[in-house]
Parts: structure tokens; sequence; C-alpha cells
């Protein structure tokens, strides 16, 4: 069966790219049967980031909650309720009080209920 250049859609990117006759040829001389999911530079790409562990493997590392995109700029701070150093994500203002993430969560539960201001400012 003679090969030709066939355009394919890579499922990394979205870019089409073409898989030449020559690595159809390479890719048959392998035994692979499957035509290349991915771009070349999405390929390249893949080999140099050395994920073994597939498709849907994404880096999560320290920001994740940021979607692994650049993380916003910390702060360092030390934390109101344990002075423990905490970092938060927006700059400290003087008398306002920052917590770290555990006494945040600590401390949003108990103020952060509804009707915290039910009672204030009565006769
Ligand atoms: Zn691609
Ligand atoms: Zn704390």
């Amino acid at each position: 069966m003679p090969y030709t250049d066939k355009v394919l859609i890579c499922r990394e990117c979205g870019t089409s790219f073409t898989f030449t006759v020559g690595e159809q040829a390479f890719f048959a001389s392998r035994g692979l049967t499957n035509e290349p999911g991915r771009c070349p530079s999405c390929r390249s790409a893949r080999k140099a980031g050395g994920s073994p562990l597939g498709d849907s493997y994404v880096h999560y590392g320290p920001f994740a909650s940021f979607g692994g995109r650049t993380p916003r700029q910390m702060h360092p701070a030390v934390c109101a309720n344990c002075n423990q150093m905490t970092e938060v994500p927006f700059l400290p203002r003087a008398g306002r009080p920052v917590y770290c993430s555990d006494c945040f969560n600590a401390v949003r539960q108990t103020t952060g209920k509804n009707g915290d201001h039910a009672f204030e400012g009565g006769s």
C-alpha cells in the first residue's frame, strides 16, 4: 500500500499536522498501527516533560488550586491565631488579622454562619 501524507488533528492542542510518508513508514517499521495522536511539538514536549503517567496527568504543585497557571503572588504573614508563618494571596493590611489556612477555616466556621449580624443593633 503506497503511503501518502495525512493531515491529522492533534488531540492535545487541536492543531492540524502532517503525518508524513516517512513517519508512516517509520511507524509501520516499528509495528505501530495507530496514527499519532499529537503533533510533533506536543510529542517532543511530552518527551521533554518526561511524564510517564499518560494523557490525563497534570502537574500538581503547591499552587494546584490556581489551576496550574502562574501562581499568584504570595505574601508571607503570621497567623493571628497560632502565630505560625503562613502565606496569603493578598497583601496583609495592618489591623486586619491574617490566618493560616487551618485557622482561617476554623474562624470562618465560627463567624461565617448565616445570621451573624442578626442580633446586632437591638434595642
Ligand atoms: Zn499539539
Ligand atoms: Zn493559624
